[in-house]
């Protein structure tokens, strides 16, 4: 006999201890039982078909129920289910897979070290960029500098990269040489205000901090093309190019982390392309398997690369599963289909422009302050009166409640404080964009209805 819903949850209270998961509040209600999916659907085990706005966790970007997917699993696990590349041994599916990456990174490019997800490519970089300046020399060049509000994963290292002080507070975070910047965040600027100044300004804010650690100390600097789980910040144009300009200028490394942006989310095959950066490693996990599998990784540009093999001798770092060959079959299989259905060009230039059409119309909602998308990533900011410009009281939670209608109305989207965010499959039909604005609109509706009572 299958479990019944209550019997699950009962279990899933018990025993099962959730990420970023307040438990008491989520023992009152009972954990929402996700049984299967479906192109841009899934399904709870009271039969509730939910449009999924953010690709599981911004991952099943070829959306769910993909045979070729399994097929490619079933295939290499048949063969060789798993070996490690320790002992001067490889396998077939990750030197196909680090090639490809390679090929699509371009030939800035050389090589890439695997793990197993956005976290552990995070830590890997921590390691690999002080291991580069030990090896030429300068261990003292081991500051990394990140930007606040940032998430780059929950481990030591990658919790310290991220910004979050709700993180940095449990763990007694940032381990030491991390420090942080303001975000490019330029909602709220006066209609006045040039955004592409601010760009400059708020890149600026990089060589200030380079000056006050001291520019022999500073190793690296990481973000996000786009911020994602901060919210969907979309930096200006000039913001980038200048990030750029300022780490040439110190000969600091330039790290993009590309877990959310990376394998076609905002319209190109890394999104770092888009934006005017030339990082000299990108770190990536998510997209590349369209999270079917778990698989991350590193990567590594030729300025990176030619130090650590040439002169680094051995680096003393890397994962049992670190080129797991059931993975990278499958990473391999969705790079097929990504191609195959020309994802990335029609994010480009078909489902992306769509989208900001779209949510450019839902700015006209009397919640919404502000809109923005950029490829297969789009927010919106609610607000208590935007013409005043006047914000909700934190304590209102204005993005929960809109959750919870979002929820109530068969669609998931993420609330980020007051920021209700969205990064749909990319395998979205135009139609089911517009099927998701609908119920975006019903859930604003709702949610006005019940701030007004
Ligand atoms: N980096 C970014 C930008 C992310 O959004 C995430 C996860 O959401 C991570 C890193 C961490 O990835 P993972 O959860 O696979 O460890």
């Amino acid at each position: 006999m299958p479990l019944t819903t209550s019997e699950i949850q009962a279990l899933d209270s018990a025993h099962y201890m959730h990420p970023f998961t307040d438990h008491k509040a989520l023992a009152e209600k009972g954990a929402r039982v996700i049984t299967r999916g479906e192109g841009v659907y899934i399904w709870d085990s009271e039969g509730n078909k939910i449009l999924d706005g953010m690709s599981g966790l911004w991952c099943v970007n070829v959306g769910y129920g993909r045979k070729e997917l399994v097929e490619a699993a079933v295939k290499q696990m048949e063969v060789l289910p798993y070996y490690n590349s320790f002992f001067q041994t490889t396998n077939v599916p990750a030197v196909q897979l680090a090639d490809r990456i390679i090929k699509l990174a371009g030939e800035r490019y050389s090589h890439v070290l695997f793990g197993s997800s956005g976290s552990e490519s995070n830590d890997t970089i921590v390691r690999m960029v002080r291991h580069y300046w030990t090896t030429l020399g300068q261990p003292e060049r081991s500051v990394i500098i990140s930007r606040k509000n940032a998430y780059h994963g929950s481990t030591m290292c990658g919790a310290s990269l991220g910004g979050m002080s709700g993180m940095h507070a449990q763990g007694g975070l940032p381990i030491p040489g991390i420090v942080h910047i303001e975000q490019p965040y330029h909602f709220g600027l006066a209609p006045d205000q040039d955004k592409d100044a601010f760009g400059i300004e708020a890149a600026g804010w990089l060589e200030q901090k380079i000056l006050e650690v001291g520019a022999d100390k500073v190793a690296a600097f990481i973000g996000e093309p786009v911020q994602g789980a901060g919210g969907v910040i979309i930096p200006p144009k000039t913001y980038w190019p200048e990030i750029q300009r300022i780490c040439d200028k110190y000969g600091i490394l330039l790290i993009c982390d590309e877990v959310i942006c990376g394998f076609g989310r905002l319209g190109a095959w890394f999104g770092s392309e888009l934006m005017g950066a030339k990082p000299d490693l990108m770190t990536f996990a998510k997209g590349v398997t369209s999270g079917y599998i778990p698989l991350g990784g590193v990567v590594v540009g030729k300025r990176v690369a030619e130090v650590l093999i040439e002169k680094g001798g051995e680096f003393n770092h890397g994962y049992t599963y670190s080129g797991h060959p059931v993975a990278c079959a499958v990473a391999l299989a969705n790079l097929d289909l990504i191609e195959k259905e020309g994802l990335v060009e029609r994010v480009r230039d078909e489902t992306g422009p769509h989208l900001a059409h779209c949510f450019a119309a839902l700015a006209e909602h009397p919640l919404v302050a502000g809109a923005e998308t950029f490829g297969m990533v789009a927010g919106l900011v609610l607000m208590k009166d935007k013409h005043q410009h006047l914000a909700f009281d934190e304590d209102l939670e204005v993005g929960m409640i809109c959750r919870k209608h979002c929820f109530a109305h068969g669609l998931i989207m993420r609330a980020v404080g007051d920021r209700m965010i969205v990064a749909p499959p990319l395998a979205m039909t135009k139609e089911q964009i517009d099927e998701m604005v609908r119920l975006i609109r019903l859930c604003l509706d709702a949610t006005l209805q019940e701030l007004k009572e």
